[in-house]
């Protein structure tokens, strides 16, 4: 296979510069009929390790028990996402530490504030967005953070924690001001395939090369957010990690870099965020005392 930087429909990473998915929804049913061939898929395409988000109690034992069996390749967030925040479940605090303790968790989250859909009541959201960064703080371990309309409280509440935590403001879509505001707090910036989606990303491709390398992850927030540009697209509309290389592509070309420059620094600063150990191509048969 040959390795584009555009974004061909066979776009794939570079053996010497493989991808990290810092954002995939991996225990969402959608993927209970096929998950080992979209790993295969994925590793095809050259996405050698994956991040996947935990948003409930239920999808974070569900993250933990993949990671456990796809030791150093596959690893877990442990978080209440705010639509869930006032959930019976986001009230069992001890029992989302003790999965957050697990070595195979890499961050706390997906946590953070939501008031576009305001699914749970705003004070509800920023109570357990205090909660989550306060365990992060305690356990040494980053945020994986999301935030849609609600910039200012975000990032109040960043700051009355700071300069404890680090962490990733994942799937991000804001302008140039929200983007500097995040980068003066330490944030990374996770970028997703909404930036291929000619009407609504290009805002987003302009901003490109105002994120320092060292802080760009990319993710595919699967099965959410099928890059719009994917042909043929699937009939199930599911986004899964193996469309990677062509965010990664796209998010280059925005920057003016081949994709194998993007992929090298992309992975390099997801493994420094989360402390990922090193992996190839070709995972060993490693097993979870690795961590
Ligand atoms: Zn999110």
């Amino acid at each position: 296979m040959r390795n584009h930087s555009t974004a061909s429909p066979a776009a794939v990473a570079s053996p010497a510069a493989p991808l990290i998915d810092i954002g995939i929804n991996l225990a969402h049913d959608s993927y209970d009929a096929d998950r080992e061939a979209v790993l295969a898929r994925a590793e095809a395409a050259g996405v050698v390790q994956m991040v996947i988000t935990g948003s409930t109690l239920e999808s974070t034992r569900r993250a933990l028990e993949l990671a456990r069996a796809h030791p150093s390749r596959l690893f877990a967030t442990a978080g209440v996402h705010p639509h869930h925040a006032s959930e019976p479940g986001a009230q069992r605090e001890a029992e989302l530490e003790e999965l957050a303790r697990a070595p195979e968790v890499v961050a706390v989250g997906e946590c953070g504030l939501d008031y576009y859909r305001d699914f749970s009541p705003r004070d509800a959201q920023r109570r357990a967005f205090h909660r989550q960064l306060e365990l992060a703080v305690r356990l040494g371990k980053p945020v994986f953070l999301h935030q849609r309309e609600a910039h200012a409280d975000f990032v109040a509440i960043l700051r009355e924690h700071a300069p404890a935590w680090r962490g990733v403001a994942h799937c991000f879509t804001g302008s140039a001001e929200e983007l500097s505001c995040y980068l003066e707090l330490g944030l990374a910036i996770g970028i997703t395939g909404w930036i291929c989606d000619e009407r609504r990303g290009s805002h987003l491709a302009a901003l490109m090369p105002k994120i320092p390398a060292g802080r760009l992850l990319v993710e595919t927030d699967g099965p959410y957010l099928l890059p719009r540009d994917v042909r043929p697209k699937p009939a199930s509309r599911r986004n899964e990690p193996a469309f990677l290389p062509r965010i990664a592509a796209t998010v280059a070309r925005a920057r003016g870099e081949t994709l194998e420059s993007l992929a090298r620094s992309s992975s390099a600063a997801a493994r420094a965020l989360f402390q990922l150990p090193e992996l190839g191509f070709r995972p060993q048969g490693a097993t979870a005392s690795e961590n």
